[in-house]
């Protein structure tokens, strides 16, 4: 990521919209966008492989594994603006479990993009199947979008919920209710 040409994108926008990029406190502003962006984004630029690498156990389970409330920090790919709220997951292991600090590394990586909740919301399903090969994985994200609230319809206590249910979450009502019961929801 060239961080000198996005600051200087940055002071192009300052311009553009009515600012003076030479004022005291704006002078250093496109930097500071610049080196915020990377962070942001740096989701584009993370090796899966690396970051759950070596925190995957074996265990001979096949309960549910719940992990409530991981905090998740996105952008909007429509407005580039903030969406954030909650993430929960569950899923059932064949075999091999996450270590715990590892699904909020793997929330992260997706969350640190340009994204669509719905979208993101598969993507951590679809890498839980994946990664260890589990009998079903269930998602759930609650989050307010800034593009909602501070603009557009302006509605200030929505919250979108999206879910992403695979394997035997989808394919077992008893095990969506146990999910949903375990995460406290009540969405059915
Ligand atoms: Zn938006």
């Amino acid at each position: 990521m060239n961080q000198q040409k996005i600051a200087s994108l940055v002071r192009d926008l300052l311009v553009e919209i009515g600012e003076d990029p030479e004022r005291e406190g704006l002078v250093k502003t496109p930097q500071r966008v610049a080196a915020a962006y990377s962070f942001l984004t740096s989701g584009y630029r993370m090796d899966l492989d690396k970051l759950i690498n070596g925190a995957i156990f074996t265990q001979q389970t096949n309960s549910m594994v719940i992990v409530k409330n991981i905090e998740v920090y996105s952008l909007c790919e429509h407005h580039i603006l903030p969406f954030f709220g909650r993430c929960h997951i569950g899923y059932i292991p064949r075999g091999k479990v996450f270590g715990v600090s590892k699904l909020a590394r793997l929330v992260d990586m997706y969350a640190r993009r340009l994204q669509l909740q719905e979208r993101l919301t598969e993507q951590i399903s679809q890498e839980i199947m994946d990664s260890i090969g589990a009998l079903g994985a269930g998602v759930m994200i609650e989050a307010r979008h800034l593009c909602m609230m501070m603009r557009g319809v302006e509605k200030q206590n929505s919250m979108m919920v999206t879910s992403s249910v695979l394997g035997t979450f989808r394919e077992s009502q008893a095990t969506r209710e146990e999910f949903l019961a375990l995460i406290g929801s009540r969405h059915e």
